[in-house]
């Protein structure tokens, strides 16, 4: 499988090298030359399988010409492996619960670090280890984190022979789980950067570091971030894994997804188009609506960022959402190029009407406040004694105000455990005291361990080319 680039000027890469790239050299993503489209037979003969197996099959068009099918496999055996010793404390990997009506939760956070990230992060890690061992390289992974990715980065990568991980969050700015989730993974690659700083420092130090990477010698730097298409790719899995238990493909499902960067969704949307029936998806977002604006009147215009109760789809621009217009306008690079140079001028993009209409005939779109955040999650524990985190309540909103058919099954992704945002559990007025999941059930008595490091450039790549080697200098 060959890659290229939405803007159409990069050299087309394959699996291995797009594993690696990050952004295209011109400033585009990277994303299949040809989606493998698979027929109705086809997708119903995998009902009942094991998720590692639907995996495999479904994700195998994507790394043909990289990797041996039996290496494949052996890599999604262990990365959903389930029961002891296992990766996912669900033995179903990504277990359905019905709400309502025809209306279902797929569980997405049965993972080490109870969030949907973990599905694309354990499998990256496992294939950044597996390229990198064929090649004989090592690679630096820096990021950013105002919480999920970090922690999902850093169990993903915990156990990589050739990855040292450094990832940067704002000193005291993130909750004490999801802080603990990362700093009490302990490991000579594993390296957590506390900035005296904020989140948007963070995430500055990181670009400037990839714009700049002489401070690194000559070890490349991977960036894991949402753009990744290897991410993407693991995130199609699933749509699979719930269709099929609901009766698809011979019945078409409708699905609804708490959305910030773009990435969850953006799969979905792949898996329709390679051949699941999906007959609506729904962008949900919080306060941070900038693709809601999109969606419903064809303004996708920056804004400020708000800090909300579902602090993981607080962005201000969605950064696969430019896989969307690449689509949307025939594939034509040129044109995406110049929509996004004029977006990043102006703060304002907004597509031909007929494109628009197009997408509008599977997308739909709702945001969300804090105050209806918190109302659903109350709502719902009500109704069914399920807890919702404020992301998934978010799509369970949406759900229910944008639902096109009644008759349709609608697939809510749950995208994290409740117990990971306490303060909106709270806010919510539930009553119930959450309980941490039995690996990490002792998470508050665990030793941290976390290096604070000052606001400065200089000083993070120091602190990373002196440690990038296993924990010594590069
Ligand atoms: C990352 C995240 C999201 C948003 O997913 P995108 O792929 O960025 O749209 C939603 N919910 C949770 C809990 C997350 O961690």
């Amino acid at each position: 499988m060959r890659y290229i680039s939405t803007r159409g000027q990069a050299p087309a890469l394959n699996f291995e090298d797009v594993l690696l790239a990050g952004l295209a050299s011109d400033g585009g993503l990277y994303v299949p030359e040809n989606l493998p489209r698979f027929t109705q037979e086809e997708i119903a003969s995998w009902a009942g399988l094991p998720y590692h197996e639907l995996a495999f099959r479904v994700m195998r068009p994507f790394v043909a010409g990289s990797i041996p099918d039996a290496d494949f496999k052996r890599i999604l055996e262990e990365t959903y492996a389930t029961g002891e010793g296992g990766v996912f404390a669900h033995s179903a990997v990504a277990p359905l619960r019905q709400l309502d009506a025809n209306e279902w939760v797929l569980e997405l956070f049965h993972g080490p670090t109870l969030a949907f990230k973990d599905f694309a992060l354990q499998l990256l890690g496992r294939l950044l280890d597996y390229v990198l061992a064929k090649r004989g390289e090592r690679v630096v992974i820096m990021g950013a984190t105002s919480g999920d990715t970090g922690s999902a980065a850093i169990e993903g990568c915990r156990r990589c022979e050739n990855v040292d991980i450094f990832i940067l969050h704002p000193h005291n700015r993130v909750s004490e789980v999801q802080r603990r989730q990362m700093t009490t993974i302990f490991g000579e690659n594993i390296h957590n950067i506390a900035i005296e700083g904020n989140f948007d420092d963070c995430q500055e130090m990181v670009k400037a570091s990839f714009a700049d990477q002489a401070f690194l010698k000559s070890t490349r730097l991977v960036a894991v971030n949402s753009i990744n298409w290897a991410r993407i790719m693991a995130q199609i899995v699933y749509y699979f894994h719930a269709a099929l238990q609901l009766g698809g493909p011979a019945r078409s499902i409708a699905f609804s997804v708490p959305t910030g960067n773009f990435g969850d969704i953006f799969a979905g949307y792949l898996a329709r188009n390679m051949g699941l029936p999906i007959a609506q998806l729904i962008v949900a977002t919080n306060r941070n609506d900038i693709l809601h604006r999109f969606m419903s009147g064809n303004r996708y215009d920056k804004d400020t960022l708000h800090a909300s109760l579902s602090p993981s789809m607080d962005i201000m621009v969605s950064s696969n959402f430019e896989r969307l217009l690449f689509d949307l306008h025939g594939r034509n690079g040129a044109v995406v190029a110049e929509l996004l140079n004029s977006f990043r001028a102006s703060g304002k993009l907004a597509v031909e009407e007929d494109r628009w209409t197009e997408a509008r005939r599977l997308f739909d779109s709702l945001a969300v406040d804090d105050a209806q955040t918190c109302a659903t999650i109350a709502e719902v524990f009500k109704a069914s004694g399920e807890l919702l985190d404020p992301h998934t309540a978010i799509g369970v909103r949406a759900a229910r105000e944008c639902r096109r058919n009644l008759a349709t099954p609608m697939v809510i992704l749950g995208t994290a455990h409740p117990v990971k945002f306490p303060d909106a559990v709270k806010q919510a007025g539930v009553g119930k005291a959450l309980e941490l999941p039995a690996h990490l059930a002792d998470l508050f008595e665990r030793e941290e361990r976390c290096s604070v490091v000052p606001n400065d450039l200089a000083a993070v790549q120091a602190f990373v080319s002196g440690h990038g080697n296993r924990g010594k200098p590069l």
